[in-house]
């Protein structure tokens, strides 16, 4: 971090009160560098570090659904906390239609301008941790690997439901997510499965063409209590449309 050149690193400015007294004041750089070290905790991965709401393009032609689920997203910002009242948002849609690009623009926004503490969540990654952490070997418990899970004020999970699952997937899922219910704390959720009921089936267009990666539902995923619950604790944005990266390239090779 370079040196602020306003206050020499001391984080504090001499200024000259209106009575004609100089007194201390704390540098603009420390607002700035609290704001470094939230976003550092939120422990965005690589892949992700670019995504921002104005970095989120709908370009002509998009499904309508991509150019609302950004207003939603603008909106959710703008009704963070007070009018959000602890719920949260739900993206679902198919791959590349650019869930997690929102949703960490989302959490970023309310990091940086609401001073909220935040954290990026792999649901994979945060299952195969949890398990490892049973391995005896492993100097981490379960709740010590829980406790920034369970007290961040904005929490991403992405791609929710993309573990097989099992009685020990669902009881986890609903550990997590009864604890964040219960305090009222803001989740944002992307997953790639139809939100509909365990055995649902997938979302079809009007030609009956599968509009999901798969055949499972979130329900069948993560069990149709949590995905009740999740109607309760956030509000869902569907995206359709192609994916991204198939766009980009067929844009860049013709
Ligand atoms: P999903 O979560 O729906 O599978 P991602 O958010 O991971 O999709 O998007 C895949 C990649 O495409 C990411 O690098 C993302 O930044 C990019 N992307 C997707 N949609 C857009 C968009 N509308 N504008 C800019 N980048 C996008």
């Amino acid at each position: 971090m370079t040196k602020c050149a306003i206050c020499d690193g001391l984080g504090l400015v001499r200024v000259m009160t209106s009575e004609g007294n100089w007194a201390s004041r704390e540098c603009e750089c420390q607002e700035v560098q609290r704001e470094e070290r939230r976003i550092a905790a939120v422990q965005i991965p690589e892949r992700y570090r670019h995504c921002t709401l104005d970095t989120y393009d709908v370009i002509r032609g998009a499904d309508a659904s991509l150019g609302r689920a950004l207003l939603t997203a603008r909106k959710f910002v703008e009704a963070y906390p007070v009018d959000t009242v602890g719920r949260g948002l739900l993206f679902t849609g198919s791959i590349g239609v650019g869930k997690t690009h929102l949703a960490v623009g989302v959490l970023r926004r309310l990091v940086q301008e609401r001073g909220a503490r935040g954290l990026f969540c792999d649901y994979r990654e945060l299952l195969k941790s949890i398990q490892n952490s049973y391995n005896p070997q492993v100097n981490v418990t379960e709740l010590e690997l829980l406790k920034p899970v369970f007290a961040a004020e904005v929490l991403v999970i992405d791609d929710l439901g993309a573990q097989k699952p099992n009685e020990w997937v669902w009881d986890t899922v609903a550990l997590i997510l009864n604890a964040r219910y219960n305090d009222k704390q803001t989740t944002i959720i992307t997953t790639n499965y139809a939100n509909l009921p365990a055995g649902g089936g997938a979302y079809l267009d009007e030609t009956g063409k599968k509009l999901t990666v798969s055949d499972f539902t979130l329900g069948d995923r993560i069990g149709d209590r949590m995905r009740s619950r999740l109607a309760e604790m956030c509000i869902e944005i569907h995206m359709e449309g192609s994916d991204w990266r198939q766009s980009v390239k067929l844009a860049r090779f013709g």
